[in-house]
């Protein structure tokens, strides 16, 4: 099969024939539809997550149909033991021996993968392969953020990317009042955010127009914590999204005080998956998209770093 590669960290993929995939016990093969390009496939090529299985093939938003016929997604989590104290207690994306598609085990991007079957989600009907990719990290990582801020009314999200287009829909079908924070000057980003429902859109430098009740920080930027904790009422949290974000600069109390807290998501439990893609339809969430083929993947990771992206970048084998 036609794959491509990262060999080392901070090398550009390189496009290689492997032999084809062998699925073991529990394991479906799929033929590769689509692969979404995520902001932690970056993080994994630039080793700031520094333990990736090498070589690797990146990608764990993986859209594939199995010999039977079935069309299956394939999350970042690819693997849980079931018996450590975390999967004992409902928390298995905190699993101690938990194994992450693209990263542990060989992902999407890619004309075939395997991945253990009961880590895979059923893709919702009336969705294309392509436009399917992208809800299963951006939108299920979204998704979980966007539950852990509780029921907050007016929610600020800070870096208006992949996720964040996804979850602005999902929040104002809520009823939620979206608030949207783009680097500063990106008219184009906060355009697009007034498009999917955000009522204020601004650079991360400035302050919305009131407080608001809860903050989700998609961007890689740890400044914005202080800066998103700055903007919140009473009460309110920030919930820092991505898998990497460089320091967090020292902040006075008085920013966290009055119970406000800050806190990160990690991962995803199958129940956080089939809870979202049942709710997706009814949104309805449609991502926006741009595709690119297999081969130009280094493109495509180019793509989501530059912050040009509007919504989400989905390879296409
Ligand atoms: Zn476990
Ligand atoms: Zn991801």
């Amino acid at each position: 099969m036609r794959a491509m590669v990262l060999e080392a960290p901070r090398q550009p993929l390189r496009e290689v024939e492997l032999p084809d995939p062998e699925p073991g016990p529990g394991q479906v093969l799929l033929t590769v539809k689509a692969c979404g390009v995520c902001r932690t496939d970056l993080h994994v090529a630039d080793g700031e997550l520094s333990k990736p299985k090498l070589p690797l093939v990146l990608g764990h938003q993986i859209v594939g149909v199995t010999r039977d016929g079935r069309r299956l997604g394939v999350p970042w989590l690819g693997w849980t033991d079931g018996e450590c104290r975390y999967c004992q207690s409902g928390r298995e994306n905190l699993c101690d021996r938990a194994r992450f598609t693209g990263y542990d085990l060989d992902g999407g991007y890619a004309e075939l993968a395997v991945a253990d079957e009961r880590s895979c989600l059923q893709i919702p009907d009336g969705y294309s392969d392509v436009e399917a990719a992208p809800l299963l990290c951006a939108g299920l990582i979204g998704y979980r953020s966007l539950r852990l801020t509780g029921d907050a009314e007016r929610i600020g999200l800070y870096g208006f990317g992949s996720s964040a287009h996804i979850i602005a829909q999902v929040a104002r079908h809520q009823g939620r009042r979206v608030f949207a924070f783009t680097r500063p000057g990106d008219a184009d980003g906060q355009a697009f955010a007034r498009e999917l429902g955000a009522e204020w859109a601004g650079g991360s430098d400035e302050r919305p127009p009131e407080e608001l009740d809860a903050a989700i920080v998609f961007a890689p930027v740890g400044a914005l914590v202080p800066a998103a904790l700055a903007v919140l009422a009473k009460g309110g949290v920030v919930v820092c999204a991505g898998i990497h974000m460089s320091d967090i600069p020292s902040f006075p109390y008085e920013l966290l005080w009055n119970e406000r807290a800050v806190r990160s998501v990690a991962n995803l439990t199958r129940a956080d998956g089939e809870e979202f893609l049942a709710l997706a339809p009814h949104v309805p969430v449609h991502a926006e998209i741009e595709t690119f083929p297999l081969g130009d993947a280094n493109d495509a990771l180019e793509q989501v770093r530059s912050g040009r992206a509007r919504g989400s970048t989905v390879l296409v084998p």
